[in-house]
């Protein structure tokens, strides 16, 4: 019936949270996105709807510039995937029913799942917490079970975690919240008492907290303390000897995700076909863009930051500068003896630029 909206769980891929959430579809357009049932959606995942009528969003896929069919994608895919590997899948966080077709797909195509990668994988927390409690993992911190809150340096409200989870709980939360930080954020504001702490001393901070915050910490039946970075060491022991609420059998899982050290293993190595699906917040660090010179063709799924940069397709393919011919002209994707006549710029794309399109 015209003009009748209905409902679509979906969840939402702003960031790794991945909250559930509604999307009310009126004549097949998606017209708002709400939190599921008894969750709701940030900022950021409210504001997502506008990707959909984003002027710049790429409508199909595309080969060295060119608007071709999905049949030719595929079949460009399908003709690369067929050549000498390795092939590799790059991907952020992912979980559930996208994790395991992820799976089923890399596995079906001897294709290489490589370690995920999140700009916040909180590394060090997961390697806090495997010094401190034997369990390398994201715990889930219980703010309703507190009475005395201590956040340092995570903005808990805006990025940290599941930040809707934290605001949903702190809003509910009977207690005394100190947040240390060094640049104002919606978690500074929104705490009962904010202390300005210079950039990189949040470790310092901890281990010779101001008296006052000392004596609170001590005084409080069920203090909970939180901090990342170079501060989750200290963090995870005063954890430990104060018996905070922390559950790590509800936290997220972050068992797939890579570290930094993880991608810099990826340099040197050499690859057929990269799959490296949408980007999230931070992308791929510049450094290992670099070194995508090693790789014969990329497959990437493009959003509005990278249509930005290629007004470019869905899939994208692209012959690297290894596979150029000595005239330095691009080869066809899917025929590595045709050459495409569109000579890139000397040295583009030799950094992973994705402005050479010669795809
Ligand atoms: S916290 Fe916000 S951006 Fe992240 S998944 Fe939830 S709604 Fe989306």
């Amino acid at each position: 019936m015209p003009g009748n909206a209905k409902l679509v769980p979906s969840i939402c891929t702003e960031c790794p949270a991945g909250c559930a959430m509604i999307v009310k579809v009126r004549d097949g357009h998606p017209v708002k996105h709400e939190g599921a049932p008894g969750s709701a959606l940030c900022m950021r995942g409210q504001a997502s709807l506008s990707r959909f009528y984003h002027p710049g969003r790429l409508k199909s896929p595309m080969l060295r510039g060119q608007n071709i069919s999905w049949e030719e994608a595929v079949a460009a895919i399908e003709g690369a995937l067929g050549k000498p590997g390795p092939h590799a899948f790059l991907s952020s966080r992912t979980t559930g029913a996208l994790s395991e077709l992820i799976d089923g797909f890399c596995q079906k195509r001897s294709v290489e799942r490589l370690p995920e990668f999140e700009v916040y994988s909180y590394a060090a927390i997961r390697k806090a917490n495997e010094i401190v409690f034997g369990k390398a993992a994201l715990p889930f911190y219980d703010v309703k079970q507190a009475d005395f809150l201590l956040t340092v340096g995570v903005d808990v409200i805006e990025t940290f975690a599941n930040p809707v989870q934290f605001a949903h709980d702190l809003s509910e939360a009977k207690l005394k919240w100190v947040h240390a930080e060094s640049g104002l954020s919606l978690t500074g504001i929104n705490a009962d008492e904010r202390i300005v702490i210079p950039p990189g001393t949040e470790a310092e901070f901890l281990t010779n907290l101001p008296e006052k915050v000392a004596t609170a910490l001590k005084n409080a039946k069920r203090p909970l303390v939180i901090a990342n970075g170079s501060a989750a060491l200290p963090a995870a022991k005063m954890q430990k000897a104060l018996n905070s609420p922390l559950d790590f059998d509800r936290g997220l899982d972050y068992s797939r995700a890579g570290t930094l050290a993880d991608l810099d293993k990826l340099h040197g190595r050499s690859f057929g076909v990269l799959f490296i699906p949408r980007r999230r917040s931070g992308g791929v660090p510049a450094k290992f863009r670099r070194d995508e010179s090693r790789v014969s063709y990329r497959l990437w799924r493009f959003d509005e930051r990278d249509a930005a940069e290629v007004r470019s397709g869905v899939a994208v393919v692209r012959c690297a500068p290894k596979t150029r011919c000595d005239a330095g002209k691009s080869r066809v994707v899917g025929d590595a003896d045709k050459c495409s006549g569109n000579v890139p710029a000397e040295g583009a794309g030799a950094g992973g630029d994705a402005v050479d399109s010669d795809i």
